[in-house]
């Protein structure tokens, strides 16, 4: 009996981690699904191929402070850009996610116990880098019994306190069945808190397993409650086999939330194991998308093909302040 196992091939990123490392079983909920065809990516997706003296900078920064970042664990493929502006997005409470997204390249299994540390030596590592806004996201930690809330508190506070000058967005698990979780993150006060959708709700049961959509919906909604001064930030993939209408009641959803800003990208399959890629959106039909959007009312809108929640980041924030100074002065 052939037994296929799920394992992350040939990735020069990983080259420095040994045979060992590059044979690690990352899926092992995957590992008896049939093969998916990968679909060759049209020529509107094209990205910078990794490796100039400034992204080889990032990384030594990133590999000496041992940081885990989402740009190599989702195998995002932005990180030639980004990385190469120092613009990276550090990932909290290790590398192993207790729950198996269909779309996500995030290792799965039992994660390890938190490092008590961890707040304190990314926050020196961001002081360091000297960045003005940096992303904190996490893997989903059903195993705690807070979801990890005060491992981000804790993060949030490091950050304001060894550096201050920088604004911290969080993108955060959805803190299912966490009673009280929610507000401990809230109370820390981050400047964006970004929780995605990841897709439409009629996805949800193949793509987002162990997920709810209206409790996302409702979890955005009472970070505006408990805090109308936080921005809130929501983002899904497209090309998932969603309908457009189902799309654009998704926006309604969130603007029902007051959610602000809404990020849309097209998805990408990282593994023959992974949800395969049911539909390449071109980039007028993401135009289209971002003009009904801001129609709807969100403050800010970024829909192309490689979108991604935290691409941009900082300089979005710039401009959602903006936007919101300028909706105030036109209703004062
Ligand atoms: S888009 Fe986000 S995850 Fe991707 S490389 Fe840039 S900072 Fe990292």
């Amino acid at each position: 009996m052939a037994v296929v196992i799920d394992t992350l091939n040939n990735d020069p990123r990983k080259a420095h981690e040994g045979a060992a490392a590059k044979a690690a079983v990352r899926h092992p909920e995957k590992a008896h699904r049939p093969d998916q065809a990968i679909a060759r990516k049209p020529d509107w997706i094209r990205v910078k191929a990794p490796g100039s003296p400034r992204y080889a900078a990032t990384r030594a920064i990133v590999k000496e402070h041992k940081l885990v970042t989402v740009c190599e664990e989702a195998g995002c493929p932005n990180i030639g850009e980004c990385w190469e502006k120092k613009h990276a997005t550090f990932m909290i409470m290790g590398d192993t996610c207790t729950r198996a997204g269909a779309f996500c390249n995030v290792k799965s299994g039992m994660p390890y116990a938190l490092d008590a540390s961890e707040p304190d030596y990314v926050a020196d590592s961001v002081a360091k880098l000297g960045l003005s806004h940096v992303v904190i996201t996490s893997v989903d930690r059903d195993d705690l019994a807070d979801g990890g809330a005060e491992h981000f508190a804790r993060t949030i506070r490091a950050l304001r306190s060894r550096a201050p000058q920088t604004t911290v967005e969080i993108l955060t698990p959805d803190f299912l069945r966490k009673p009280g979780a929610l507000e401990v993150v809230v109370a820390a006060r981050p400047d964006v808190f970004n929780h995605n959708l990841e897709t439409v709700p009629s996805k949800y049961l193949k793509v987002r397993p162990g997920a709810r959509y209206f409790h996302s919906i409702r979890l955005l909604q009472r970070v505006k409650e408990l805090d109308p001064t936080i921005f809130t930030k929501s983002g899904i993939m497209v090309g998932l086999g969603e309908e457009r209408n189902e799309v654009l009641q998704l926006m309604d959803d969130l603007r029902s939330a007051d959610v602000d800003f809404l990020t849309i990208g097209q998805y990408l399959q990282p593994t023959r194991k992974h949800h395969p890629v049911m539909g390449f959106v071109t980039p007028d039909e993401f135009k289209a998308y971002e003009a009904v959007a801001m129609a709807k009312g969100f403050l800010l809108v970024s829909a192309t093909p490689l979108t991604r929640s935290s691409h941009h980041a900082g300089e979005d924030f710039a401009r959602l302040k903006a936007a919101r100074l300028a909706r105030l002065d036109t209703s004062a």
